[in-house]
């Protein structure tokens, strides 16, 4: 029987709350998790890579079990409380720098203090990591290599065991008696005398192992060391400046780290609360991790992998992990690198047109930071310029330390470096895809082309601004309609000896056909880009050159200058303009008419159907001058500040006419040359508001029936 609408919803909405584990974590695409071998797309079988230590024990995603099949689940737990202490206990003093640090730990940290279990898992993979080299290397068969989690709520505790190389004796005291790494001393010293500041600092810095004194009021660790003859030991400290080592049997091999959890504490006892902090940083970690015998990480870092093991449905399902969205990504580039610096990463262009959301400058990027596959950011906005916002995807890189603050990433010469290197890359990318497939790109340009302006607009460095300006796209007077070319192509049908690029912006194909501007340019058969785009005028006044050639908008003063420059010669008869001296008594009187409307006025035979043109020295900044001032007021105030030259057209039809009125009918005249000077303002885009000259158009219009 068919299903009603209403329990057809309910139905997929209880499926949906099954799929999805927790907010956190979107649902863990089906082809990334591990366990499925073979796979089949497309009439295609993909083999996934070997997973490292996947063990023996048969796996299934949780994300397509129902609740019924996880209850049945058997659990995979190695955590026992077999471990049994034996001889006396020696006592040590922490080294006094680590002292300082368990103390400022200790004492002020309030957020992030999650990350502990990033850090102990981090800590768990190296030793793991570092014992499948050693076996590797010796030809001997792996052990099962694996990290796990186990909470305890009655005894609020929470245990992380890893089955990795452990630690002898000395590496115990020496390794968790000190600070190992400078990266912490940098940062205690940074800290000193100012333990309130180090607040927030600590989570994004981590301290590594000392991270678990942030949480603990006691630290156990049982450590067997893969050395054969090795005996396994028990460390012990409540972080306040001392720990106790004693030897111990019965130790699994690897490392077991018990954490007694402080009161306000105890949230980490709670096993959902967990398993949210391990899905968010360390869901890519090679090793599997169990929490209380459930499989936990179940994605493929893709980044890592072969570009050419990965097939397109699996980017599909990864950018939905990463990007939280719900559509395909148009692009896909997976880049790799190990000079100047160490970067694996794959990028995404969403197939959907972007937001008024997305494309607001408040939004950071939304690219996720890893460092050898554990999250350092979720949004790390500073690895990319913010025009490439719009990307989604994954950059990790061993060169940035784990311990990392937000302010030194923003500064770090690393991050910069990397910033510069990721740019270069994905504008090459594009670059590319404009070449194999101009009609997708097109497509590109036009959804996500203000990106691109943007690009253009704030770059600081000229070669940058070249390097984006490479993307842009117009229609050209030389092209038919709907053809588009880049700034390249117009270069390479450049005639011998031009230094200039042209282009025009106008609203439509058609208005620029019809510029005046336009008019002149194509009397030189002068090749001239269109620009429809509203932000395309600053976007080229920020351009400036490409490629040695200046960008030249046809509606300037400069390019008057140009001609000048060429001896422009009038094409038409004499007989069909106003002889020299009329025309001169014309502008004489004109000058007088139009007053402080204009700053010149002169003869151009530049022009043929319009009988005249306003020409200012920057056109496009004029007119974004003007739109971003509201500049109100008179149109002689706004000539103040324009200084407009009207350049008129002696053999117009209009103008001859206008000569004759001049003393025949003053009245109509400058009625008439009022309107010539306010149309030529409009075809400008100078005058936005064509209301004041309704009633000099009537009477105009009553004069001309009046006539008839
Ligand atoms: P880091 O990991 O940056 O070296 P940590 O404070 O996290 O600094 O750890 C200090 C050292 O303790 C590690 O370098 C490692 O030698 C040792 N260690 C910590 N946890 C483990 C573990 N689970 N297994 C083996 N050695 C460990
Ligand atoms: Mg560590």
């Amino acid at each position: 029987m068919a299903q009603s609408g209403a329990s057809r919803g309910r139905g997929i909405l209880a499926a949906l709350r099954r799929l999805v584990p927790s907010p956190e974590a979107p649902r863990p695409p089906r082809h990334l998790v591990r366990g499925l071998r073979t796979c089949t797309a497309a009439g295609r079988t993909l083999q996934c890579p070997p997973l490292p230590g996947a063990g023996s024990l048969p796996w299934r995603p949780y994300s397509t079990q129902s609740a019924q099949s996880l209850e049945e689940e058997s659990l995979h737990n190695i955590i026992t409380d077999s471990e049994k202490l034996k001889g006396s206990l020696s006592k040590h003093e922490f080294q006094a720098e680590t002292k300082q640090l368990l103390d400022i730990v200790a004492r002020s940290l309030y957020s992030e203090k999650e990350v502990f279990i990033r850090e102990l898992i981090s800590n768990g993979s190296d030793a793991l990591e570092k014992l499948r080299h050693r076996l590797v290397s010796s030809g001997n068969p792996q052990g099962p290599l694996e990290i796990h989690l186990q909470t305890d709520v009655d005894k609020r505790t929470l245990t992380v065991q890893d089955t990795g190389l452990g630690m002898t004796r000395e590496e115990l005291i020496q390794n968790l008696g000190t600070i190992a790494h400078s990266g912490s001393k940098a940062f205690l010293q940074a800290l000193q005398g100012q333990a309130e500041a180090g607040s927030s600092i600590i989570g994004q810095f981590g301290v590594g192992f000392y991270s678990a004194f942030m949480v603990a009021d006691r630290v156990e660790v049982f450590t067997q060391a893969a050395e054969p003859s090795s005996p396994a030991h028990h460390w012990v400290s409540d972080g306040s400046g001392m720990f106790e080592v004693t030897e111990a049997l019965d130790v699994t091999p690897g490392t077991k780290i018990v954490i007694h959890l402080k009161e306000d504490c105890k949230e980490f006892a709670n096993e959902d609360r967990v398993k949210e902090v391990v899905t968010k940083y360390s869901n890519f970690v090679s090793f599997p991790i169990y929490l209380n015998g459930r499989r936990l990480n179940t994605l493929q870092a893709l980044w890592m992998m072969d570009p050419k093991e990965i097939s397109e449905w699996q980017h599909e399902e990864f950018y939905r992990y990463v990007a939280k969205a719900y559509d395909k990504p148009r692009y896909v580039l997976q880049y790799r690198a190990d000079a100047p610096l160490n970067i694996r990463s794959i990028f995404y262009v969403p197939d959907t047109k972007p937001s008024m959301f997305d494309v607001s400058r408040e939004m950071g990027s939304s690219v996720a930071l890893y460092s050898r596959k554990v999250l350092i950011l979720t949004k790390a906005s500073d690895i990319l310029p913010k025009w490439l916002r719009f990307l989604r995807g994954v950059v990790d890189s061993e060169d940035i330390p784990l311990n990392l603050s937000r302010e030194l990433l923003q500064e770090s010469a690393l991050i910069r470096k990397l910033r510069e290197v990721l740019q270069q890359r994905v504008i090459k990318f594009l670059l590319e895809q404009g070449k194999k497939d101009p009609e997708k790109f097109l497509k590109f340009y036009d959804d996500y082309g203000l990106f691109v302006r943007e690009g253009i607009v704030t770059a600081t460095d000229q070669n940058v601004k070249e390097e984006i300006g490479k993307l842009l796209r117009f229609e050209s007077s030389a092209l038919p309609a709907g053809e588009v070319s880049s700034l390249a192509e117009y270069g390479s049908r450049m005639k011998a000896g031009s230094r200039n690029i042209y282009y025009l912006c106008a609203p439509t194909r058609q208005l620029a056909l019809h510029s005046p501007y336009f008019e002149a340019m194509k009397q030189k058969e002068m090749e001239v880009l269109f620009c429809y785009d509203q932000f395309d005028e600053l976007t080229l006044l920020h351009l400036r050159e490409f490629d040695k050639k200046k960008m030249i908008s046809v509606e300037t003063g400069i390019v008057v200058d140009h001609y000048k420059e060429e001896k422009y010669e009038d094409s038409k008869a004499a007989t069909e303009r106003l002889s020299d001296a009329e025309a001169e008594g014309l502008v004489a009187w004109m000058r007088n008419g139009l007053g402080e409307r204009v700053a010149n006025i002169k003869l151009t035979p530049r022009l043929d159907t319009h009988p005249a043109m306003v020409t200012v020295l920057e056109m496009g900044a004029a007119r974004h001058f003007l739109r971003t001032q509201q500049l109100a007021g008179s149109s002689e105030e706004r000539a103040q500040v324009l200084q407009p030259t009207l350049e008129i057209n002696s053999s117009h039809v209009l103008i001859k006419k206008l000569n004759e009125l001049r003393d025949g009918d003053p009245e109509l005249a400058c009625l008439l040359l009022d309107q010539i000077y306010d149309n030529a303002m409009i075809a400008a885009g100078l005058n936005d508001d064509p209301r004041p000259m309704i009633g000099r158009l009537n009477q105009l219009l009553s004069r001309a029936l009046e006539c008839s």
